[in-house]
């Protein structure tokens, strides 16, 4: 990967017309909203969060479920800067974020063109009739009042599959992208990261992270908060 400084990945965005971001954790953590490694090392030696978070344990334990998926809620979190650049982008840009958070925050930003791909914490139903119920009926019970069936998140558990129409509109935001910018993500979880391999061989990538990120392609790279990025961004 090739490294920039902040004013070329400012003007790469600023002159790109169709940009797709894929996001993860850190655009989210200048929002308070801890990424999962943080989170799950609370859990450490008590429970494996791979099973915490998975189909098995919501429908055979689903009170310790339950306890687990609210630690996950920040209700009272805002979007940042990055979030509401990303948003405004959109009016005057053919703009896509693709991101694998699930706080509901590129959404509440105002975002249209928006991939969750895991999906979104604050999108909750009941398993049993199938009623949209809000996230905050369900941090009060799990338990629909008025049917008694078990309440839970829209987001994608483990020993669930991804979302067909998730993958596919993510596919073809990448594929068609001239400029694709990973934002605040190591991109180590599969197959998100696997969508990179759709870019065209004509789109640039751009890579603004605390960190290097592997990718089989050619990249430029800055090693810097994202939030330092977007609030340059007219
Ligand atoms: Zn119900």
């Amino acid at each position: 990967m090739q490294t920039i400084d902040k004013e070329k990945a400012v003007s790469m965005i600023e002159q790109a017309e169709k940009i797709t971001f894929l996001t993860g954790a850190g655009v989210s953590t200048a929002s308070g909203v801890p990424d999962y490694r943080s989170l799950f090392g609370i859990y450490t030696g008590i429970e494996r969060p791979e099973y915490l978070l998975s189909q098995t344990c919501l429908l055979e334990e689903p009170k310790k479920f339950y306890s687990f998926v609210q630690t996950m809620y920040h209700p009272n979190a805002k979007p940042n800067t990055i979030h509401k650049k990303m948003a405004e982008l959109e009016k005057s840009k053919n703009i896509w974020v693709i991101s694998q958070n699930v706080d509901g925050l590129h959404k509440a930003a105002g975002t249209q063109h928006l991939v969750d791909f895991h999906g979104d914490l604050y999108d909750c139903y009941c398993t049993r009739c199938g009623q949209k119920v809000s996230a905050k009926t369900y941090l009060f019970s799990d338990r629909h009042d008025q049917c008694g069936g078990q309440i839970r998140p829209n987001i994608v558990l483990y020993e669930e599959g991804l979302k067909e129409q998730a993958i596919a509109t993510s596919i073809e935001a990448v594929s068609k992208a001239e400029l694709i910018v990973i934002v605040g993500t190591s991109f180590q979880v599969h197959p998100f990261c696997y969508l990179i391999h759709y870019a065209s061989d004509t789109s640039e990538i751009l890579v603004i992270n605390e960190s290097a990120v592997q990718l089989n392609r050619e990249a430029y790279f800055l090693k810097e908060d994202a939030v330092k990025v977007f609030e340059n961004i007219v």
